[in-house]
């Protein structure tokens, strides 16, 4: 019988087996976590080879990532046995730029074309706005690249886009658009977006190219098809078109990249796309326990834009997922680590545990904890925290104060942000140091007392060797975060961000937030050197097994056996983004990463909230998020160790909270007294840290929280930098501020004393 050829086809279940032997014609395999889709590709493509339908050069097998590319490259290997080098099996891009240096001449390149990088990309369109003579102050170049990613996402040529799409340099965007094309034409480059908008351009200009690829993709398997863009899913009905053997896989609900452009309805053209395809789905999860199931399709059933399916898994029986409410972040990373080690003592292996969070700050407290208690971690698919651009160039300023000849420090935020300082200042400095055997710093301090630097750089660098000055008389007085707070300020450096209208600058305008707030656990600035050296010491050892922790975003496609889930509170998850959105789009996506978060758990999920959270600067209650309302009851377990805060039990129903900061009476519990007490004596001179309701009969005394100082539009100030001056504006805890001496400046309010 042929059967004993096949003995990867046994292991699959009727639907599966279907979606694997159905090799001609189109088909959708449209099927929840954990039910093997990937799977049914990987053995498809094995398959596919192993019955001779085609040589492996006429398959075409995309991925999501290059991680999953060549975890599956590896899987067919190990289901046939033999090689399956020659198969064009990759992401979008790296097929895209494989098929694009065969026929570079014909989109106007040479076949070395160079591809250009983020910063690379920034620079050309710098140059560009200012040789047509935009203010890039206004119209930063960054904002502008994410415009322009946003069309080629679409798939859009500068012909394609209309006239006033954007508004960015007031309706000039479609021209300048067009003029960055032609540049990287005469640089013989591409940025990312070219890899594929070139690729169906070529396709679309020249039919024999297309034809060719035709003939000779006779096969083409898609995963994650869910979130495929516009110019993806151009691309592939282009290709698709000729042999019309094309298995995509997918899921509705896992579709959690709409807001790069990723377009959930591709799934539904499928059918109108290519008539006759066989839809097909699959219902058996083999990855989660029942509770886990349950939990996830419960919080799922809460979005009404979905297909709507059902899962079932044959071990029905496990642990519940667990919900657990912590004081804080730093709680929660110390539980998590310990729920940890207890797992690691009863045989686990780290390997099989992951930390999924939703935003890159929350990463922070889990790398400071496992540090701490030595816990190999890795940060999957990221920049670990204190490796970030935006800490690094903080922590260089810092490292400066504390100690001035580190040359590497200095040269690295010199000129960050721009101050006019470029690479002939920098030389020259470097000449002085040589010769002089001195530092940079050294140097620069000798340089501005001399006619050697035209009169901008000079009097710019002597301002900033003024700063350092300042700065270094204060260090001792000021806990170190503060003094970060004052040199991040007033260096410009937050500044900078908040200028800058790229879509990545709220996030680094939080973790630089997050960094001064970790800076609290540290008495003297040394102390907070010495634990970043550790944490970058601790990037170079490599232990085999080791925790993972990752976005949510991250972790699609991937299973552990133990899977925690931090931050599940509303405005960290669902983001406060989310929620400010009107209509529910932006909800239903974070609906949906919750729910690839818990399917990514084979048997052990854990939710935690906390029950304070330092948001934007201030403390607030975590409210428990609305997901955790939504999971169903009878699949979770709700720890309230404390019995004071957080869990059902504990606070009377979630989302009970009181959240008036700085007004009026309220009723502390003895841990919320503490954690304010340590919050004051670093430095917090607000108050206004509000907490959750306390519970009946808990409260150890009443105290009225002090009302942080409010001021008025008008109102005379003494600042310690800028002297007197008037207010202009209130933003929270910013104060913008017309200085007699200075000018307009934005500052800390803590900062301003009433004159
Ligand atoms: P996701 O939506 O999360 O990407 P998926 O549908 O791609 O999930 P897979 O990752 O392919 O699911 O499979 C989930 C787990 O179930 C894997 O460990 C896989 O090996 C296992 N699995 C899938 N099908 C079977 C089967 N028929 N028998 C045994 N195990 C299976
Ligand atoms: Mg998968």
């Amino acid at each position: 019988r042929g059967e004993a050829r096949f003995p990867y086809l046994e292991t699959l279940n009727p639907p599966q087996r279907q979606a694997v032997e159905a090799l001609d014609g189109p088909v959708l395999v449209l099927a929840g976590a954990g039910t093997g889709k990937t799977r049914v590709l990987t053995t498809r493509l094995a398959h596919l080879l192993n019955l001779g339908k085609a040589r492996p050069w006429e398959v075409l097998a995309v991925t999501f990532t290059n991680k999953a590319a060549r975890e599956m490259h590896d899987r067919v290997g190990q289901l046939i046995g033999q090689a399956v080098e020659g198969v064009w099996l990759g992401t979008f891009h790296a097929i895209g730029v494989r098929i694009l240096r065969r026929h570079a001449e014909l989109v106007g390149r040479t076949s070395g074309f160079t591809i250009l990088d983020d910063d690379d990309q920034q620079r050309l369109i710098k140059q560009l706005l200012e040789a047509e003579n935009i203010d890039v102050k206004r119209w930063p170049p960054r904002a502008f690249a994410s415009v322009i990613d946003g069309w080629k996402n679409k798939g859009l040529t500068p012909a394609k886009v209309q006239e006033g799409d954007s508004g960015f340099a007031d309706g000039k965007a479609k021209a300048l658009y067009k003029l960055y094309q032609d540049r990287l034409q005469t640089l013989n480059a591409c940025d990312f977006g070219d890899l594929l908008l070139l690729t169906t351009e070529l396709f679309l200009n020249h039919p024999d190219v297309l034809a060719d690829y035709h003939r000779r993709f006779r096969y083409i398997l898609v995963d994650e098809y869910q979130d495929t863009n516009v110019a993806q899913y151009l691309w592939l009905r282009l290709l698709a078109q000729g042999a019309r053997n094309i298995c995509c896989v997918g899921d509705d609900d896992q579709s959690i990249y709409g807001w790069r452009g990723a377009e959930v309805g591709n799934i539904l053209k499928f059918e109108s796309d290519f008539p006759g395809a066989k839809v097909i789905r699959l219902e058996q999860n083999y990855r989660s326990t029942g509770p886990i199931l349950e939990a996830a399709s419960g919080l799922i059933a809460n979005n009404e834009d979905r297909l709507g399916k059902t899962l079932w898994t044959e071990v029905p029986d496990g642990e519940k997922l667990v919900v657990q409410g912590v004081w804080d972040g730093e709680e929660e990373a110390r539980q998590i680590g310990e729920e940890i080690e207890a797992l690691q003592r009863r045989g686990e292996s780290l390997s099989q545990v992951a930390i999924l969070v939703r935003a890159t700050f929350q990463m922070r407290y889990f790398e400071d904890r496992f540090i701490e208690i030595g816990l190999p971690y890795q940060i999957v698919g990221g920049v670990r925290f204190y490796q970030r651009q935006e800490i690094k160039d903080a922590t260089c300023y810092l490292q400066i104060i504390a100690q001035p000849d580190n040359d590497l420090a200095f040269e690295r935020i010199v000129n960050t942000p721009k101050r006019g300082l470029g690479d002939a200042t920098v030389q020259k400095l470097h000449q002085i140091a040589r010769t002089a055997r001195q530092s940079l710093y050294r140097a620069a301090e000798a340089i501005v007392e001399t006619e050697e630097l035209g009169p901008k750089a000079r009097g710019s660098l002597k301002r900033l060797m003024e700063d350092f000055a300042r700065w270094r008389l204060q260090a001792p007085d000021l806990s170190p975060a503060e003094l970060a707070e004052v040199v991040l300020e007033e260096s410009g450096y937050t500044e900078m961000w908040q200028r800058d209208k790229s879509p990545q600058a709220p996030a680094k305008l939080d973790n630089l937030k997050e960094m001064v707030f970790a800076m609290e656990d540290h008495e003297t600035l040394a102390s907070y050197l010495e634990h970043i050296a550790l944490v970058q010491a601790n990037d170079a050892s490599d232990s085999t097994e080791k925790v993972s922790v990752m976005t949510l975003h991250a972790a699609k496609g991937l299973e552990f056996d133990s899977v925690f889930l931090p931050g599940w509170e509303e405005e960290v998850f669902p983001n406060r983004r989310a929620l400010e959105e009107t209509g529910t789009r932006g909800l239903e996506e974070e609906r949906r990463l919750a729910y690839v978060g818990i399917t990514r758990a084979r048997r052990r999920a854990y939710v935690f909230h906390a029950a304070n959270r330092r948001v934007f600067n201030e403390w607030r209650s975590g409210i428990p998020s609305r997901f955790i309302d939504e999971l169903p009851e009878q699949a979770v377990e709700v720890r309230t160790e404390t019995g004071l805060y957080g869990g059902r039990a504990a606070a009377g129903g979630f989302g009970e909270h009181d959240q008036r900061p700085g007004q009026g009476s309220f009723v502390y519990d003895a841990p919320w007294l503490a954690a304010t007490q340590r919050l004051k004596q670093r430095g917090y001179r607000a108050g206004g840290y509000a907490r959750p309701k306390p519970i009946e009969g808990r409260a150890e005394r009443v105290e009225t929280v002090e009302a942080p100082r409010r001021f008025e539009t008008g109102e005379r100030v003494f600042h310690q930098k800028f002297g007197y001056g008037a207010v202009v504006a209130i933003d929270g805890n910013h104060l913008q501020i017309e200085f007699e001496k200075a000018g307009r400046k934005k500052v800390v309010a803590a900062f301003v004393d009433p004159a």
